[in-house]
């Protein structure tokens, strides 16, 4: 089962991916997740992701087919996989229904977690990360134990640069330009589904369920 997930940021998707890979037993994919990785080590991929992630750009088409795609050829894809936050681009959606294409397979699904601009600003900036070990927190949602110190290693908490509001308006600006189009895109092609994501967490994957047979 090959499976993409749509929606803003901050609407949920990666939640709501971890979920599906943990009950299908296959691999979830962030693209966010190898760049904050590649970040955090050091690499020259990180540092030139960076540069556009803190301005709530998207890092070039270029630069991010490459690693998705060496990541979805690895051997433990072969049964499928859920994307979170790639394709975000018609070129890049073009290049992997090429690519799965040319292995004779296509994408399943493509499910848009739906949620308006005004929610998603209010919960970005209520989330929480710790630098140190790559926790996450909401301070209305998931509250750490000790207001402001991660549960799991103690470090101070931090709100991300690209979940600071002013970035997430233009993660917002650039989500509809740029990635609303693929609503369009997997409507075409017939495999687009769409949920509530202003649902509590459990309903919208009880919803996502449905849709996957259970
Ligand atoms: P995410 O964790 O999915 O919200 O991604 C964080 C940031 O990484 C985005 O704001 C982009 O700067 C970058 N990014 C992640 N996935 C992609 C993608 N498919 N194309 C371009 N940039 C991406």
């Amino acid at each position: 089962m090959k499976i993409i997930m749509l929606g803003a940021p901050g609407a949920g998707k990666g939640t709501q991916a971890k979920l599906i890979a943990e009950k299908y037993g296959i691999p979830h994919i962030s693209t966010g997740d190898i760049f904050r990785a590649n970040i955090k080590a050091g690499t020259d991929l990180g540092k030139e992701a960076k540069e556009y992630m803190d301005k709530g750009q998207l890092v070039p088409d270029e630069l991010t087919v490459r690693i998705l795609l060496d990541r979805v050829l690895a051997d433990d894809c072969a049964d499928g996989y859920v994307l979170d936050g790639f394709p975000r681009t018609i070129p890049q959606a073009e290049v992997l229904d090429t690519e799965v294409a040319k292995l004779g397979d296509k994408i399943d699904l493509a499910i848009d977690v739906n949620v308006p601009d005004e929610n998603i600003i209010r919960r970005m900036s209520g989330r929480r990360a710790c630098p140190k070990c790559g926790a996450t927190y909401h301070v209305e949602h998931i509250p750490p134990k000790k207001e402001g110190i991660c549960d799991a290693c103690g470090a101070e908490l931090v709100l991300r640069d690209d979940d600071k509001p002013e970035t997430v308006k233009k993660r917002l600006e650039v989500y509809h330009k740029q990635t609303q189009p693929l609503i369009d895109y997997y409507s075409r092609l017939n495999i687009l589904r769409t949920v509530d994501g202003t649902k509590d967490m459990k309903d919208v994957f009880a919803d996502i369920e449905k849709l996957l047979g259970e």
